[in-house]
């Protein structure tokens, strides 16, 4: 019986690693699975990221995730991008091809997607995108690309919204622009998706975004990226005027599938994830 000590490698680089859940939801897909891959949680300083890239070159890694804050910086150190990654400007997850490539691509984008998908498919609807950091930039993309007919992005700091929109407009077929956040901000009739993209709420149950709460309905999907806690603030109060809601914990498993299906070819049991992922956070 031949014994194959060698495992395939794929991992995360980011800094604050130690906080990164990502490492269980992972390795929970692949003893599932019986894949012979590890996921190594790695601590990568900014200044060092170039070096930690060759080294999981060096070393054949098969591919890994970028968390906080190398999103954007690890472009300079990939030989491609997809569509998404180009567009969105931000890659948190690098696959190794068959020729030793490393092509960056937002999972982020599309594991919101799948986890919309559930609930509405976002062809020809009108989207409200609350945010234009990173998390935003990849949700954005994503639904454009999905054919969303038209989309306000609306952020505190409104040069980035611009930026944004400007994105948006110059590189899909989606009207786009953007509005400034400011207290009682309304959603526009005939929005059909609200995504709360801004890390408001995040670890503060009780802190929500500034929008007026009177012009959601049960019109409305209404969707958080914000994880922790599960159900925000928004989306109690949404559900509440019988819209239908999507958590943040719907993305963050469905992002990690992606980059397992990415990886590996195998399409992950979802359950297993999720249920790990709430284990380690002590959700259950
Ligand atoms: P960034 O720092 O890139 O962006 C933060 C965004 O939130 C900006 O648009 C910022 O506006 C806005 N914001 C922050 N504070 C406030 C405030 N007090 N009032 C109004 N707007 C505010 O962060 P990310 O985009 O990387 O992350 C955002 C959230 O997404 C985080 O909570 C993160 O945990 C979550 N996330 C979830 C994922 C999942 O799988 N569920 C995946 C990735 C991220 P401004 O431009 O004005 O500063």
């Amino acid at each position: 019986m031949t014994i194959d000590f060698l495992p395939e490698l794929v991992g995360s680089m980011s800094t604050g690693a130690a906080g990164n859940p990502t490492v269980a939801v992972m390795e929970a897909a692949f003893r599932h699975h019986g894949l012979h891959w590890r996921y190594v949680n790695m601590e990568v300083p900014p200044d060092l990221l170039g070096v930690a890239v060759a080294g999981a070159r060096a070393m054949g890694f098969r591919g890994f995730n970028c968390s906080i804050p190398h999103k954007q910086a690890v472009v300079q150190f990939l030989d491609d991008l997809t569509p998404s990654a180009e567009l969105s400007g931000a890659v948190n997850c690098v696959m190794r091809g068959s020729d030793g490539r490393f092509t960056g691509t937002n999972t982020d984008g599309l594991g919101f997607l799948r986890a919309l998908r559930d609930v509405i498919d976002p062809h020809g609807t009108n989207v409200v995108v609350l945010g234009a950091g990173g998390a935003a930039r990849a949700v954005a993309v994503e639904l454009a690309l999905a054919g969303a007919t038209r989309m306000t992005v609306c952020n505190r700091t409104l040069s980035a919204a611009d930026d944004l929109a400007r994105v948006i407009r110059d590189a899909t077929s989606t009207i786009a622009d953007a509005v400034e956040l400011s207290v009682g901000y309304g959603i526009p009739e005939r929005t059909d998706i609200v995504v709360n993209a801004t890390s408001v709420g995040l670890y503060e149950p009780d802190t929500m975004v500034p929008i007026d709460m009177d012009t959601i309905s049960d019109q409305h999907v209404v969707a958080d990226v914000v994880f922790n806690p599960i159900e925000t603030s928004l989306l109690r109060a949404s559900a509440a005027r019988g819209a239908q809601t999507i958590n943040g914990l719907a993305m963050l498993v469905h992002q990690a599938a992606e980059a397992v299906r990415l990886w590996t070819g195998v399409d992950p049991d979802f359950d297993v994830m999720e249920t790990k992922l709430r284990e380690v956070m002590g959700l259950e």
